[in-house]
């Protein structure tokens, strides 16, 4: 006898528990006492009824039944035995055998048949072996249902994932998708099998995402992500943001998909997963908005219009190009914002700041600066005349009345301009000189444009030694005055004098206006600059005249300051009738910014002027306003054409058409026209043609000081002789 362990491999816990049924009392010890030998776990039943009733009560791996027994015999057994226990084996041990009983007992599930009396070895080993096997086939089964469950567990984590879930082929063809994709983008995992995933991805990223998965070097351990936009099916919401993190499958590793579920029997590539992000796109989108928005006029704000400033600045650098930064603040906005609330301010804001769009082209970034401050990038210009055509428009657009409820208001707005790279070389330069410039505009009347110059900006130290040096110059008297001769083009005879300040410095040499009268307007000390140039001129002048000159004119140009101020006709009528100098003599030049600013203020005092004889001219005609309503409203006498116009009249450029424009206009309103800054013969025989026959200019000669002057006063012009 075998004294091994029974085999009981499946349980590996307990002894296989045996049920041994037999109504022979002998032979049910007899055969217990045996498996009891190989220490089987054994229970004995006295016939069929008790068998049952075990049956129930508790669970055997193994029955060894009699057939023939009284009332319950062996198959009754079996019968409940299998619907009780199914995995209970059972094997006959009978004195029946015939082919009928043993084929029977075989039907109904017994898996072996052992003839009585039996051989106990033989017994034995048939016990062992139907364990055995039994065991085995439980391990199977076993693992069938682990497989089954594992199975149904990863597509449980699978359909359940957060995520789409998808396998491609090495080409990009879907070969599983997880169902999450109907709940987040509308489609049937089943529709998408096959197709290629291009199929889903938004336009705009097919060629990203097309790359991204040729990518060398993924790997599971190194996945691709990158995030692309998906599209939704058919009318429902808008495309959305998803990560995607793919990478290649080792094809050693991983089995062939089969046709079960949503696989096609394409052989998966690639393994990925899609995030929906569209939420913190949108989040950080917002938080992007507000970080470099002003959320009141929904316009960049400060950091964005550096960032792209400074972007833009790289590239011209690059490219060599120019670039022009405008420096915007309104005028008369405080004044609206105190008397009507800061709502009303609010909405001014906003309707301004639909008007200016209105007048950008793509590209440009018009940016809020803070308060009533705007800022403008124009990245990419030809030169000075597209800045200053913005400008322009941008003046214009502000010029018509904004309704705020029932209050109908008037803004204005200086604009400030530099041009890179002239006016710096970087962002901070750029906007601060464009500011600079800006003062200058609201010094000098407000409501208008200007470029940035050097002269602009002299630092504050330099500053206040110039002011303290301009206050010693007109006690000093320093303040020289320079001629410019106004020429009679058909005549060559000089028929007016332009009187330009110059300051003879005592250590920095002659000084130009520009190098001092923005200075000299921000101290107030213009006015007393102009007093002492029109006392001088007055003087010069009044003696030409009286030496024999009688029609020579004098121009002077005053600045905004002067004239608006409340008794600016009789300070400058007691100063002329002081000298003696016949008022028909004497033409003043303003800008029609000054005019505009108060119309109704300025006509008056203008009307004052020319009763008494004064000539009124327009000085930088055309650079100001294009509105031309307010001019046959107004005493005026002469236009003076902008030199811009007059150095425009190369071969036909575009500025020729306003220098035709504007004499024609001058004609037709019976004006006088003086076209400034001639330089060449061109310009010269170009003008005569169109009929502006007054020209001033280095052609003829620059400003002079006064006894340069006199030599030259009635001859003919050297330079116009040749000509
Ligand atoms: P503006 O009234 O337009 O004067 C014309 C300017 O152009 C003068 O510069 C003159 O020297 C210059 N110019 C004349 N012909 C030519 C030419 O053929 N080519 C070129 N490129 N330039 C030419 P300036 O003397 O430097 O005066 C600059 C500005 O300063 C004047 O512009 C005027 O607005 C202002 N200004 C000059 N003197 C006075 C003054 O006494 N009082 C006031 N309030 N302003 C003055
Ligand atoms: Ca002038
Ligand atoms: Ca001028």
């Amino acid at each position: 006898m075998k004294s091994a362990q029974p085999d009981h491999s499946l349980s590996s816990r307990l002894p296989a528990r045996i049920l041994v049924v037999d109504d022979e009392p002998r032979l049910l010890a007899s055969l217990a006492s045996l498996l009891r030998s190989r220490h089987y776990d054994v229970t004995e039943a006295e016939g069929g009824r008790r068998a049952c009733q075990l049956i129930d009560r508790q669970s055997y791996d193994l029955a060894l039944l009699d057939l023939r027994m009284p009332e319950v015999d062996g198959f009754d057994v079996m019968a409940h035995l299998a619907s009780r226990q199914p995995d209970c084996g059972a094997i006959v041990v009978s004195g029946e055998s015939s082919f009928a009983a043993v084929s029977r007992a075989l039907r109904r599930g017994a898996l072996d048949y052992i003839r009585k009396p039996f051989d106990p070895e033989e017994l034995l080993a048939t016990v062992e072996s139907v364990l055995g096997k039994q065991s085995l086939l439980r391990s199977h089964e076993h693992i069938q249902m682990r497989l089954e469950k594992s199975e149904a567990l990863h597509r449980y984590i699978v359909n359940s994932s957060p995520d789409i879930v998808f396998m491609l082929d090495g080409d990009g063809h879907f070969c599983f998708v997880n169902s999450k994709i109907e709940t987040m983008l509308g489609y049937q995992p089943q529709e998408l099998c096959g197709r290629h995933f291009r199929h889903i991805l938004d336009d705009r990223d097919v060629a990203r995402g097309t790359y991204a998965l040729n990518a060398p070097n993924i790997s599971a351990d190194n996945p691709r992500t990158l995030e692309v936009r998906l599209k939704t099916r058919g009318s429902r919401r808008a495309n959305r943001h998803f990560e995607i993190t793919a990478f290649p499958i080792d094809p050693e590793t991983w089995p062939r998909t089969d046709d079960e579920g949503h696989g096609n029997g394409r052989e998966a590539r690639y393994y990925g997963t899609a995030r929906d992000v569209t939420e913190r796109k949108e989040a950080e989108a917002f938080i992007n908005f507000q970080a470099y928005h002003d959320l009141l006029t929904r316009l960049p704000n400060r950091a964005l219009f550096k960032d792209r400033l400074e972007l833009a600045i790289t590239h011209a650098r690059r490219e060599n190009q120019k670039l022009a930064v405008m420096f915007l603040d309104l005028d008369r906005f405080k004044v609206i914002n105190d008397t009507l609330g800061h709502a009303m301010g609010d909405r001014l804001l906003q309707a301004v700041t639909q008007r200016l769009e209105r007048c950008l082209r793509k590209g440009d970034t018009l940016s809020r600066f803070g308060g009533d401050e705007f800022t403008l990038l124009l990245p990419s210009i030809h030169n000075h005349e597209d800045a200053r055509q913005i400008a322009r428009k941008l003046i214009k657009a502000l010029r018509a009345p904004f309704q705020l409820g029932e209050h109908e208001v008037f803004v204005g707005v200086s604009i400030g301009i530099s041009i890179f790279p002239e006016a710096g070389a970087d962002m901070d330069q750029l906007i601060q000189n464009a500011d600079i410039a800006m003062y200058h505009v609201k010094a000098r009347g407000k409501d208008g444009y200007r470029f940035y110059s050097e002269s602009m900006s002299i630092d504050t130290a330099n500053r206040l030694s110039l002011e303290r040096d301009l206050r010693l110059a007109l006690e000093r008297d320093q303040l020289k005055v320079f001629y410019q001769p106004q020429v009679c083009a058909t005549s060559n005879r000089v028929v007016g004098l332009e009187a330009l300040v110059r300051w003879q410095h005592p250590k920095r040499g002659l000084l130009y206006p520009r190098d001092f009268l923005p200075l000299a307007e921000e101290t107030k000390l213009i006015a007393r600059v102009s007093e002492r140039v029109l006392d001088q001129a007055c003087r010069d002048v009044g003696n030409w005249i009286r030496a024999g000159h009688e029609d020579l004119r004098l121009a002077v140009n005053l600045s905004p300051m002067q004239v608006e101020h409340p008794r600016f006709v009789e300070t400058l009528m007691d100063q002329v009738r002081a000298h003696g100098f016949p008022p028909q003599n004497l033409e003043i030049e303003i800008t029609e910014n000054l005019i505009m600013n108060d119309l109704e203020q300025i006509s008056q005092k203008l009307r004052e002027l020319a009763d008494l004889g004064v000539r009124i001219a327009i000085d930088d005609f055309g650079t100001g306003y294009s509105s031309l309503n307010y001019i046959h409203r107004l005493p005026i006498h002469t236009l003076k054409v902008d030199q811009s116009f007059v150095r425009a009249i190369r071969g036909g450029e575009d500025g020729a058409c306003i220098v035709n424009a504007i004499i024609a206009m001058a004609h037709g309103l019976k004006l006088d026209i003086v076209a400034e800054g001639v330089e060449t013969g061109e310009q010269l025989t170009y003008l005569k043609n169109l009929g502006c026959h007054q020209v001033q200019g280095f052609f003829y000669g620059p400003a002079r000081p006064a006894d340069a002057i006199a030599k030259s006063l009635g001859h003919v012009t050297a330079a116009a002789a040749a000509f």
